[in-house]
């Protein structure tokens, strides 16, 4: 080949594309995703939770406390060695991040914080399951009153139901603690041994590392024998059962219907006592856990600060979102301005006024390019605005700007001074 034919041919163009599990979200679906985060802030705050936010990657140790035999920590982390020779993963979730800030700043307890927030999982991705997703979730450290445990699950189950979801179920069940859990590790343990050879090939190597994980198993083939395992809620000791009663009688109260799932484990090793899962039933079954928490109360020392009891929940935004979309419910908010200009005298004048406007908190927005009058009022129609200000020749000369109305039959339209074009636009938005 001659080297000079290579330089001559025309380079390809490149065509990048979103990395693969990851999705642009367009405006229109990003303004229903803001809408809905700003519905849950608001709800979080009501209820007393402040706003954290914390770094989007941690020192991998940090993400280790989820638990070395969850896939999250063994098959999903996007770690990495960075410059400075520390090895960081980005967040698969922010549980431990918000612990670990606790743990760092040592607030006053009882300590309750929401937050927002893209995760990061290298999971198979489908429909529902992404490799960059949003999370909304709260944290609340510092007592095991089963009175915060009905709080947290009844604010999540509010949130669903505020979004208008109906089809929401709610699971819950307790995990035990360090002075119950080991006995029922053993039992369960026993069983499982018993069937070893029927559980598939993952589950027993699952078994030898922490047999609670086998009961998270989706796998076809284990489901018939996790079905007959012991369960945890048969071994809670006394102090134990008390609290999940506690929690339970609190819900009833409330008049937050609830399952008892008694195989609900979570994808997370860190939960003691109380943990629970909501499901959307308009979604597929594999991808309908639209959220989940519980609590962990070793975390903190885990991560070297005081013995601290705590409990929250993360609910998955995208999947609300396909929740919402199944129901029919939740739309994205109109994203309309409330006035368009229209200017055939060049855009100058178009320009300064809607700096006035929008200084004035008036919505505005218009055309560029001095296109044709007609172009512009193609464009104010469509923009969905309440009026167009028209600007040409004679307004310009005379210090006016015509208004016009855009909705309704009766297109009226007046003329008005300039300077008193704010004052008259802000009188007749508040009556439309
Ligand atoms: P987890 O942190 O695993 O308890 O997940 C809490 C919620 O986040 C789940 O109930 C899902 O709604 C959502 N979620 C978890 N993983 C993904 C993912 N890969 N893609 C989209 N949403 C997810």
């Amino acid at each position: 080949m001659r080297v000079g034919s290579v330089a001559s041919r025309p380079m390809a163009r490149p065509s990048f594309r979103s990395p693969k599990g990851t999705r642009d979200i367009l405006p229109g679906e990003a303004e229903r995703q803001r809408a809905l985060v700003n519905t849950f802030a608001d709800s979080a705050r009501k209820a007393g939770f402040g706003h954290v936010i914390t770094p989007m990657f941690e020192e991998l140790g940090v993400f280790k406390r989820l638990g070395e035999s969850t896939d999250v920590v063994t098959k999903e982390m996007y770690d990495f060695v960075a410059k400075d020779n520390n090895r960081y993963a980005l967040r698969p979730e922010l549980t431990a991040s918000v612990v670990r800030a606790f743990v760092q700043h040592r607030p006053q307890i009882p300590w309750k914080v929401w937050y927002e927030g893209p995760q990061f999982r290298y999971e198979r991705p489908q429909a529902g399951r992404y490799r960059q997703f949003s999370q909304i979730g709260v944290e609340a450290l510092g007592t095991d009153d089963p009175s915060l445990d009905a709080d947290v699950i009844a604010l999540g189950w509010n949130f669903y139901s505020q979004l208008g979801l109906n089809e929401v179920t709610l699971m819950v069940n307790s995990l035990g603690d360090p002075t119950c859990r080991p006995a029922y590790l053993e039992a369960l343990t026993r069983y499982f041994e018993t069937r070893r050879s029927q559980l598939s090939e993952q589950s027993q190597h699952t078994l030898l590392v922490n047999p609670l994980r086998v009961l998270d198993s989706k796998r076809e083939q284990d489901q018939s024998i996790i079905d007959e395992a012991p369960v945890m809620v048969d071994h809670l000791s006394d102090e134990t059962a008390e609290h999940f009663g506690g929690v339970r009688r609190l819900l009833d109260r409330m008049e937050i219907p609830y399952e008892i799932s008694p195989r609900l484990v979570r994808g997370l090793d860190y939960y003691t006592r109380t943990t629970f899962e909501f499901a959307s039933h308009a979604l597929e079954g594999s991808q309908n856990a639209v959220g989940g928490g519980g609590r962990y109360d070793s975390l903190a020392s885990d991560l070297g600060g005081p013995d601290t009891p705590g409990i929250g929940f993360a609910l998955g935004v995208d999947r609300i979102l396909l929740a919402c979309d199944a129901e029919g419910v939740f739309d994205a908010p109109s994203s309309l301005v409330d006035v368009f200009l229209i200017d055939v005298t060049g855009g100058d004048e178009a320009a300064m006024i809607s700096q006035a406007l929008m200084v004035s908190g008036i919505a505005c927005d218009r055309a560029y390019d001095a296109r044709s009058m007609r172009a512009q009022f193609r464009a104010a129609d469509k923009s969905g605005a309440a009026f167009a200000v028209i600007i040409g020749e004679d307004e310009v000369e005379n210090g006016q700007a015509t208004i016009r109305s855009l909705r309704g039959d009766d297109r009226e339209q007046t003329t008005v001074a300039t300077h008193l074009l704010t004052e008259e636009l802000h009188k007749r938005l508040s009556t439309t």
